[in-house]
C-alpha cells in the first residue's frame, strides 16, 4: 500500500524528525525536540490506538524505590550505578510533574508503603527485621543520592491501620506518590500537539535503513523518509533493533469493584516491588507477580498467567481484603522493557538514528527524563 497525496501533504508532512512510539518516552522526546526546534516538522508514529506497551497500561505509581528493591539493586549494581538510577527516576518524576502540572495528572503525595508479608509464596530473603536493621544505612545512601533526609521510616502496626492479615511490618517512603495514568497521558499528548508535533497512529515500522542522506522507513502502510529517527519502542524494540539487550516482561493488572470503607488508601509494594497495589477512589488496583512465573512471561502476547492471577486473588482474599466482598471488574496486561541491566539504553544507534529504551518497571518515573536526554543527545551534536 502507498500513502495518498493528501495523506503525505496533510498528515505526514515533510518529516524531518520521526519519533517512533507514542509512550511517555516518545512523546517526551518529541516535546523536547519541539521546544528547541520550533517550527520544525516532527512526527510521532505509533502502531497502537493508545500505547501498546506500558504508558497507558501502568499502575500509576510515582515511585523510585521501595526498601527491598533498593537493597536488591545495591547488591546487583553497586552503589554508584544504583545511585545514578535512583537519581534518574527522581529527576524524571519532578520533570513529569513540572511539565504537566500536579492537577492535570492527579498527583497525590501519599507516600509509598512497603509491606512485609509472612506468607508471600516466594519469600524474599530480606524480611522485615533485616530491612529494619539496614534502614539507617539505606537512609544514608538515599541522602547521598538525593540530598533528602530520612526518606524511609517504619510504620507502627500497618496491619491494624489497613485491616491486613499476616503482615509483619511496613516501611514508608515519604517521597513517593500516585498519579492518574490516563489523565497523565492525555495531558502529555495535548502538550505535545500544542507544541506543533503531529501524531499518527495505526502504523507499524517494520524496518529502517539509515543512509547518509537520511533514514528510509518501511511501515506496514507505506514508505517514508526522515532526516533523523528516534526509536522509543521500549519492550517491543527487538524487532527493529535485533542486537539490543532488551526483552519484554508481561505484567498483569486487576481492578476490583468499588469497596465501601476501603482502608487500603495510598500506594503499596511487596516483595522487592514485584507486587503492587493502590486505591483508585474506592477500588483497589493490584498487579505484578512476575516472580511467581518463569521465562513464559517474557512474551509480547497480551493475557494473564493463570498461576499469577490465582496468587494475586489469594493475596487479596487472605491478606488485603479479608472478609470483604469484592469482584474483579477490570483486567489487562502490558509489557515492561527489561534487560541484563536496569539502566535505560540511551544512545546513538547509527548515523541518523537514536534510541531511548529499556525503562524497566519505573518508566513513569524515568520516562520524561529519558525523553529529555534523548533529544539533548541529538541536539548537542
Ligand atoms: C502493567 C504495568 C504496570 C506498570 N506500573 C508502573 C508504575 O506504577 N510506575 C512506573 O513508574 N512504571 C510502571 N510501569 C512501567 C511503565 O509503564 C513503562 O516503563 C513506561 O510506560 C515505558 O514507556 P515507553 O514510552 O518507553 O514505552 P511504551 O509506553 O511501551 O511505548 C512504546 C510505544 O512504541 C510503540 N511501538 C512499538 N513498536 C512499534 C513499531 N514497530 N512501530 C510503531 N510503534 C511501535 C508501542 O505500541 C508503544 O506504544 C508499568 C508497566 C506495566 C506494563
Amino acid at each position: 500500500m502507498e500513502f495518498s497525496y493528501w495523506e503525505r501533504a496533510s498528515f505526514l508532512g515533510n518529516t524531518k524528525y520521526c519519533v517512533l512510539g507514542a509512550g511517555i518516552v516518545g512523546l517526551s522526546t518529541a516535546f523536547h525536540l519541539a521546544k528547541k526546534l520550533p517550527g520544525k516538522d516532527i512526527l510521532v508514529v505509533e502502531k497502537s490506538p493508545f500505547s501498546g506497551g506500558g504508558s497507558t497500561k501502568n499502575a500509576g505509581f510515582a515511585c523510585f524505590g521501595s526498601p527491598t528493591e533498593v537493597l536488591s539493586d545495591l547488591e546487583l549494581m553497586g552503589e554508584a550505578a544504583c545511585s545514578e538510577l535512583i537519581q534518574l527516576r527522581y529527576k524524571g518524576l519532578h520533570l513529569l510533574r513540572e511539565t504537566l502540572g500536579d492537577e492535570n495528572i492527579e498527583y497525590s503525595a501519599c507516600g509509598g508503603l512497603e509491606l512485609f508479608s509472612q506468607v508471600d509464596k516466594i519469600k524474599s530473603k530480606r524480611n522485615y527485621e533485616t530491612v529494619l536493621e539496614a534502614l539507617p544505612k539505606l537512609n544514608n545512601f538515599m541522602l547521598n543520592a538525593l540530598d533528602e533526609h530520612h526518606i524511609y521510616e517504619a510504620l507502627d502496626d500497618p496491619a491494624g491501620v489497613y485491616g491486613l492479615k499476616s503482615i509483619e511490618g511496613g516501611i514508608n517512603n515519604r517521597l513517593e506518590g500516585s498519579i492518574n495514568t490516563g489523565k497523565m497521558m492525555r495531558s502529555l499528548i495535548k502538550k505535545v500537539e500544542d507544541a506543533g508535533v503531529r501524531i499518527v497512529r495505526g502504523m507499524e515500522l517494520l524496518s529502517f535503513e539509515d543512509k547518509s542522506e537520511g533514514v528510509h522507513l518501511h511501515f506496514d502502510f507505506g514508505k517514508l523518509n526522515c532526516d533523523k529517527l528516534f526509536i522509543c519502542t521500549n519492550s517491543m524494540s527487538r524487532s527493529i533493533l535485533p542486537d539490543a539487550d532488551i526483552m519484554p516482561g508481561r505484567n498483569m493488572v486487576m481492578v476490583t469493584s468499588p469497596i465501601s470503607e476501603l482502608k487500603l488508601k495510598g500506594t503499596f509494594h511487596m516483595s522487592e516491588g514485584y507486587l503492587y497495589f493502590r486505591n483508585i477512589g474506592d477500588r483497589l488496583l493490584i498487579g505484578g507477580g512476575r516472580h511467581w512465573a518463569g521465562e513464559e512471561e517474557n512474551t509480547l502476547e497480551h493475557g494473564s498467567n493463570p498461576n499469577i492471577k490465582k496468587n494475586l486473588i489469594e493475596l487479596l482474599e487472605k491478606q488485603l481484603l479479608v472478609d470483604i466482598p469484592f469482584q474483579i471488574e477490570h483486567e489487562w496486561s502490558g509489557f515492561l522493557g527489561l534487560g541484563k541491566s536496569k539502566m535505560p539504553i540511551l544512545k546513538k544507534v547509527s548515523k541518523n538514528t537514536y534510541c531511548g529504551i529499556r525503562m524497566g518497571g519505573m518508566g513513569v518515573a524515568i520516562g520524561s527524563e529519558i525523553g529529555k536526554q534523548l533529544s539533548a543527545l541529538f541536539l548537542k551534536e
